[in-house]
């Protein structure tokens, strides 16, 4: 999907695209582990294919899935899924490592597959990476 930078951000930030997430998929780096978690979910509702694997930190068990099949499961879950709105609970940082916990609200044709997770991130060579999340709520099963 386009998101014109016009366009609400897809991270209910209450920016526009334009002047929150998109920068970063155009290859800026986010400042913080809340706006890198917020510009993944983005990413997610946007397609941002490329943007969802370079922000993976090195040691996430993804990481290591050949880039090819990451990407066609990453697009799949693009394709499949509806990205309706993000809240996030909490956000705490500490040097180089950071949790955010958040509520995604995901749909898979009507059915709701919302979900809450908690987030780890960690700066590598100065740039925030996606570490690892656990699911802490779930509301239906994935196919
Ligand atoms: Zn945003």
């Amino acid at each position: 999907m386009n998101i014109k930078p016009s366009s609400a951000c897809p991270c209910c930030s209450g920016k526009t695209y334009g002047a929150c997430c998109r920068p970063y998929h155009a290859g800026a780096e986010p400042p913080d582990a809340e706006s890198l978690m917020r510009s993944r979910y983005s990413a997610f509702a946007a397609s941002e294919i490329e943007y969802l694997i370079r922000t993976l930190h090195p040691e996430h068990p993804d990481a290591v899935v050949p880039r090819d099949a990451l990407g066609a499961t990453l697009r799949e879950a693009c394709r499949t899924y509806k990205y309706t709105g993000l809240t996030i609970l909490e956000s705490r940082s500490e040097g180089e490592v950071a949790t955010v916990v958040f509520r995604a609200k995901v749909f898979d044709k009507g059915r709701d597959l919302s979900f809450t997770e908690a987030s780890q991130f960690e700066r590598v060579g100065g740039a925030w990476r996606y570490r690892s999340g656990e699911t802490l709520e779930r509301q239906g099963k994935a196919p």
